[in-house]
C-alpha cells in the first residue's frame, strides 16, 4: 500500500523498460515490509547530472543508474567512495549528509561475484582476456579484470575511447578495433562483452573461436539484449554466462548500502532463472 510516507527508490536510464531491477528490489522491500517502492525512471536528458540531483530533492532515498548515465551519476554526487572515484563512474547513489548524493560502484563487486561463480579467479592470473567495450560498465569490468592480473586486450567500436579509458584508469592493456576480434593473435581464456551492441539490430559482428576447454564468454547484458552475443559465442565453441548473476549481485550490494542488509543473491537468481 503506497501512502504519503512511502519512500522512493528507482533505477534511472534510457532505455529502462527491460530492467529487472524493479522486480528484484520490490521483492526484497516487500519481504522486509519496508515502506518503500522502487521505480523505473526513464530519463531522456542532455543534463543528466542536474536531473539526478533534482530526483534527490524530490525525495528519492536511493537510485541505481544505468546506461547511458553512469559517468554522469558520478558527476552528480557531492562525494564518492574510493572505488567509484577510481572507476570514474557510479551505478548507485546514496543520500549524503545534506540534500545531495554520494556515489558508489557496485558493478565492480557484482561483476567479480558473478565471474567467481563461473570460473576459478586465480586461474585468470596472467591469462589473455578480451574486454569488449569502453562505456560505464566496461570501466568497472576493466578494473576488476586488472585486479585479477589478467593480460588485458580492450576492443571497442571506437578504439580511441578504449585508449582514453585505459589511460584514465592507468591500465596496461592492448587496444584493438572490433575487427581484431576475428583473429586476436592470442588465445583468450575469457571474453567479456560490456557493449550495448545487443540493443541494436546489428549486434556483435565477430568473435574468435574458443581454444580453451573452459573458455568463457561473459555478456554483461541479459534477456533479449544478450541473445545475439550468446548465440554467436556458443557457435564459436564458448561456454557462456549472461549478465543476470551480475545484476543480482550488484543489486544486493546496492540494497546493503541503502538499508544496511544484503539480501541473499543466490535465492533471487534462482527465482529469476526459474521458468515462469
Ligand atoms: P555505455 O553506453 O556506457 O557503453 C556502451 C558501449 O557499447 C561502448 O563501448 C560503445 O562503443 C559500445 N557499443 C554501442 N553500440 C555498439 C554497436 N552497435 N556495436 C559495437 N559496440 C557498440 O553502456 P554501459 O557500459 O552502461 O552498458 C553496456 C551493457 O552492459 C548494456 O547492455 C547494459 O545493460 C549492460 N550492463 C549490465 C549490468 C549487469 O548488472 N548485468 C551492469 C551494467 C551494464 P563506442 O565507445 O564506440 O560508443
Amino acid at each position: 500500500m503506497i501512502s504519503g510516507k512511502t519512500q522512493l527508490l528507482g533505477v534511472v536510464g534510457d532505455p529502462i523498460a527491460h530492467s529487472l531491477s524493479p522486480r528484484i528490489h520490490n521483492h526484497w522491500l516487500s519481504e522486509r515490509r519496508i515502506d518503500a517502492v522502487y521505480l523505473p525512471v526513464a530519463l531522456k536528458s542532455d543534463q543528466p547530472a542536474a536531473d539526478l540531483r533534482v530526483l534527490r530533492r524530490s525525495g528519492f532515498i536511493g537510485l541505481n543508474v544505468t546506461l547511458p548515465y553512469k559517468t554522469e551519476a558520478f558527476s552528480a554526487a557531492s562525494a564518492a567512495d574510493s572505488l567509484a572515484r577510481e572507476i570514474g563512474a557510479a551505478n548507485t547513489l546514496v543520500p549524503d549528509a545534506g540534500a545531495g548524493w554520494q556515489a558508489y560502484n557496485t558493478d565492480f563487486t557484482g561483476f567479480l561475484a558473478a565471474l567467481k561463480a563461473r570460473t576459478d579467479l586465480d586461474s585468470l592470473g596472467g591469462a589473455p582476456v578480451i574486454l569488449i567495450g569502453a562505456g560505464g560498465s566496461a570501466r568497472a569490468a576493466a578494473l576488476a579484470l586488472a585486479s585479477l592480473g589478467v593480460r588485458l586486450t580492450i576492443a571497442n567500436r571506437s578504439p580511441e575511447k578504449a585508449k582514453a579509458m585505459a589511460d584514465a584508469l592507468s591500465l596496461s592493456a592492448q587496444i584493438a578495433p572490433l575487427s581484431a576480434l576475428e583473429s586476436p593473435g592470442h588465445r583468450p581464456k575469457l571474453i567479456v562483452n560490456a557493449t550495448s551492441a545487443g540493443w541494436t539490430s546489428a549486434g556483435l559482428a565477430s568473435l574468435p573461436a574458443a581454444t580453451h576447454k573452459d573458455g568463457l564468454y561473459f555478456d554483461l547484458s541479459y534477456g533479449e539484449a544478450a541473445a545475439q552475443g550468446l548465440g554467436l559465442a556458443r557457435a564459436h565453441g564458448w561456454a557462456v554466462e549472461d549478465g543476470l548473476a551480475m545484476l543480482v549481485h550488484q543489486a544486493a550490494d546496492a540494497f546493503a548500502l541503502w538499508f544496511g542488509e544484503r539480501p541473499d543473491a543466490l535465492t533471487t537468481l534462482q527465482r529469476l532463472r526459474a521458468p515462469s
